[in-house]
């Protein structure tokens, strides 16, 4: 071949190529995928070799020698068509050329076959997962996709198209032809793992998030369940426990409860409740009645689930970024007796004021010693005995409230206690209100 030109640089890198090793149509296509628009590989491996073979069989007829020794080993490397110009000399000759067609030094013939019944596999998979999207992805580092590095690089070929390239591409469009389920890169429900070595095709389902509130209506219920030495448990509730029997109607392996901040164990979380996310890992059911997931994550009377919606992932670190105000209800008790007079000087003192807190001693064992500044917009309180009070907070999100309260040996100041110059006492914790205006406060 040896003239200039890019149709003779493709015919002959071609040329040599297939001199080298077998090569399938698609093996052969996936090398040139740089030229020509809108032809699958399979398309664009058979044009060259027919191209190839019309060239050489051109020659040959002129004489050429070589041609045609190149077309009777590229019978048993390219197969169709020179297979077929081969079985004429041998006809004509009336002998046998010997030349047989090889098997694809890439991928050894399998990769037709492979896409087809990996879409096929995969599509009933996707539908049995309740899937509405997904991705393919190849496991990389296979054989198929070594031997096919090597002979680009000995031929000196730097724009092929990967073998991973083309699985994801062919099997994707496969797959949304068998379902009409769209691939998606962004937001997808499964993956789609295909593996050349074993060829095996694995559908993993992605894990499944959903917004939602929670509501405790007891107390000693603590977040997350809480197993000591000896696996004993704290608390015979947890909001985590409650919300992990939704696993059973999601087919799911597990569940990871995230929530946007907690209070202490012994605190009711009432009104509209705290926002949470579940997640579900490994659902096998995606398509789930968000009302049927509450009834099933709630334990009533203690604890209630409301799910609003399905979100993606990065809901999760929105909520637990979010430190938004709330009011709570505090029952305080002192021995030393509570008087209007000093309820109506909590609410003057404690109006938009900044407290600061070095974290609670009941807390220094799990956390660092750090002081922080939170600010308590208004407090109402009013007397219900001599010694007992019930007192509203309205405070920036991440205040510890009890120590708000009591004081916490100086550690939080100014505190009602140290205002009043009386020892306090919290009864009972109540959060009644989540509020969602995290800049102004308002409720
Ligand atoms: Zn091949």
């Amino acid at each position: 071949m040896g003239s200039e030109g890019e149709e003779d640089e493709l015919l002959s890198k071609a040329l040599e190529a297939l001199l080298r090793v077998p090569l399938c149509d698609r093996c052969l296509g996936r090398l040139f995928a740089n030229l020509g628009r809108g032809l699958s590989n399979a398309e664009r491996g058979r044009s060259i070799k027919i191209l190839l073979s019309m060239v050489l069989h051109s020659r040959a007829k002129a004489g050429d020698e070589e041609a045609r020794s190149c077309i009777l080993k590229l019978a048993k490397n390219a197969c169709y068509p020179f297979t077929e110009l081969a079985r004429s000399y041998s006809r004509h000759e009336n002998k046998e050329t010997g030349e047989r067609c090889a098997p694809c030094a890439i991928c050894n013939n399998v990769l037709d076959r492979f896409i087809s019944e990996a879409a096929l596999i995969a599509a009933q998979k996707l539908g049995s997962l309740e899937s509405k999207s997904f991705v393919v992805g190849v496991k990389s580092g296979s054989d198929i996709e070594l031997r096919e590095q090597n002979l680009a690089m000995d031929l000196g070929i730097e724009h092929w198209e990967s073998v991973s390239r083309e699985l994801k591409r062919e099997v994707g469009k496969r797959i949304q032809l068998l379902t009409g389920i769209q691939p998606d890169f962004k937001h997808y429900d499964a993956v789609v793992l295909l593996d050349l070595d074993s060829l095996s095709v694995n559908v993993q389902p992605q894990p499944l998030y959903i917004l939602g509130n929670y509501v405790k209506l007891g107390r000693f219920i603590s977040q997350m369940e809480w197993v000591g030495e000896g696996g004993v448990k704290y608390y015979e509730l947890s909001i985590e426990e409650s919300c992990r029997k939704v696993t059973r109607i999601y087919n799911a392996e597990e569940l990871k409860l995230h929530a946007a901040g907690r209070e202490d164990a012994d605190a009711r979380m009432l009104g509209s409740g705290r926002p949470l996310v579940l997640e579900l890992k490994v659902p096998r059911r995606r398509a789930v009645n968000l009302k049927v997931a509450e009834v099933e994550a709630s334990t009533p009377p203690w604890v209630i689930i409301k799910l609003s919606s399905y979100v993606p992932y990065r809901v999760v670190q929105e909520i637990k970024e979010r430190t938004s105000p709330k009011v709570y209800r505090v029952i305080a008790y002192s021995p030393l007796g509570l008087t209007k007079d000093d309820l109506n000087t909590l609410e003057r003192k404690f109006k938009d004021i900044e407290i600061r807190q070095r974290t609670p001693r009941r807390v220094l064992r799990r956390r660092a010693d750090i002081e922080r500044v939170r600010r308590v917009y208004a407090v109402k309180g009013r007397t219900l005995g001599k010694y007992t009070c019930e007192i509203l907070i309205h405070c920036e999100g991440g205040l510890y409230v009890k120590e708000l309260v009591h004081g916490d040996e100086g550690r939080t100041s100014p505190s009602f206690s140290e205002v009043l110059g009386k020892e306090l006492h919290v009864l009972y914790l109540d959060v009644l209100t989540y509020c969602s205006d995290k800049v102004t406060g308002n409720c």
